[in-house]
């Protein structure tokens, strides 16, 4: 019987890999080790029971209670706090998903890689902040990396059987998001409601938003170049409103690969589940004379800085994405919260990142995980400092 763990259970991967475990057998199929999650412990409870998990883990140790009396008579393990995340991915676990959200996956994903696990990828933070680190560690300890992101897991796909020698280029797609069509002055006034009500896909609240001010196109850009190590000019992306187009791979001899599924995030996570086989996924298939039409566009730099910014990010390597990553983590915040416009997000990680530069430089590409957390924790301070003074001059 297959092992499993779920880091990131309650969120809107995890729901989903939860759902695909279930219809295919449940506990009668796999192990669950462990199963973690934040501050919604009721339904980390109710996951645990059903998959009837060895190990339940919240985040935050003020939930701790809630979490033991929510199982309790139920055999499930509990623990609490980011310590007792990482050592979950100390038990063995034949497959694990990685998808919390933010550079707080990072940890526990790069412990599972140490143990030479199969780590299916949804936390994008871990490549972006420590891709050079992460993809050394999986060589090092002869673990797998499985991309969940559905424009990597697409990429990952046109690439079976190929050589890799021969891609030219690799092209994502994205959807525009809600403000494709916005002027740069309705994108400014937006609201938390506006940036959220993504067109296509349904997903968690922050990569919904990243997905508005093209944030989550720029990880993915990184992304891209730390999992399959395609040089920065090899990477495009391009919109496709009707998602329906993931990515594509063009060879040396002009073909082009294109991976094409509905928007749905099980699509990606079942390919992931299934590796090496592929198994039933129940998404909806595609009717493409009732689609009738894919379209394209070219993204648009002016509204949508952050495409830019990523292309400077590859460029720099060493710790920048690090700094990118943090400042834009802070950034976000600060916009749900209310404090900072749609459009200061960019300004605010532009600065950051200008300051780090300016007085400490970017570092080199890391080579322990220490060096990407002070990065980052350096980042998130430089970032609310920017905040602050923008505040300050309104
Ligand atoms: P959600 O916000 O829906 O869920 C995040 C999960 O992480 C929840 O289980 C949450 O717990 C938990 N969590 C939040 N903060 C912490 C923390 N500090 N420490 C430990 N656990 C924490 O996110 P998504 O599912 O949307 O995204 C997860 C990851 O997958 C992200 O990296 C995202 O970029 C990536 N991704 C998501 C896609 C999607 O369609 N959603 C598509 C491709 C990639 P709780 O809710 O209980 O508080």
């Amino acid at each position: 019987m297959r092992s499993l763990s779920i880091f990131g259970a309650t969120g809107s991967i995890g729901e989903s890999t939860f759902d695909l475990v279930m219809r295919q057998g449940g506990p009668a199929a796999f192990r669950t080790v462990a199963l973690t999650g934040g501050r919604n412990v009721t339904r980390l409870a109710e996951m645990a029971r059903a998959l009837q998990a060895e190990l339940a883990v919240t985040a935050h140790d003020d939930c701790l209670p809630a979490l033991r009396a929510a199982l309790q008579g139920s055999g499930v393990e509990v623990a609490a706090g980011a310590q007792a995340i990482v050592e979950a991915a100390d038990r063995p676990a034949d497959w694990v998903m990685s998808a919390i959200v933010g550079a707080a996956g990072l940890a526990p994903g790069m412990r599972a890689l140490r143990h030479g696990r199969t780590l299916a990828l949804a936390n994008k933070e871990s490549l972006v902040t420590a891709g050079p680190l992460l993809m050394a560690t999986a060589r090092a300890h002869g673990a797998t990396i499985l991309p969940v992101d559905s424009e990597h897991s697409a990429v990952f796909q046109a690439l079976i059987g190929e050589d890799i020698a021969c891609v030219e280029r690799v092209i994502i797609t994205a959807s525009g998001g809600p403000f494709r069509d916005w002027t740069l002055e309705q994108v400014r006034n937006c609201t938390v409601a506006q940036a959220m009500a993504h067109p296509n896909w349904s997903m968690g609240q922050r990569i919904s938003i990243d997905s508005a001010s093209m944030f989550n196109k720029a990880l993915e850009l990184i992304e891209t170049r730390e999992f399959f190590g395609f040089a920065p000019e090899q990477i495009e992306t391009v919109v496709h409103p009707q998602s329906i187009i993931h990515a594509m791979v063009g060879f040396c001899d002009g073909a082009v690969m294109a991976h094409l599924g509905p928007p749905d995030m099980r699509h990606a996570i079942g390919f992931a589940l299934n590796w090496p086989g592929r198994g039933e996924v129940p998404v909806a298939r595609l009717d493409l004379a009732q689609i009738a039409k894919l379209s394209f566009q070219a993204p648009d730099e002016q509204r949508f800085p952050a495409l830019r910014l990523a292309r400077e990010v590859m460029a720099a390597g060493g710790l920048s994405g690090a700094a990118f990553n943090a400042a834009k983590e802070i950034a976000l915040d600060r916009f749900i919260d209310g404090s900072i416009g749609f459009l200061d997000m960019a300004a605010v990680v532009e600065e950051t990142l200008a300051q780090i530069s300016a007085r400490n430089g970017l570092g080199n590409s890391p080579t322990a995980l220490e060096e990407v957390l002070a990065m980052d924790h350096l980042a998130r301070h430089t970032a609310d400092d920017a905040v602050r003074a923008r505040l300050e001059k309104r």
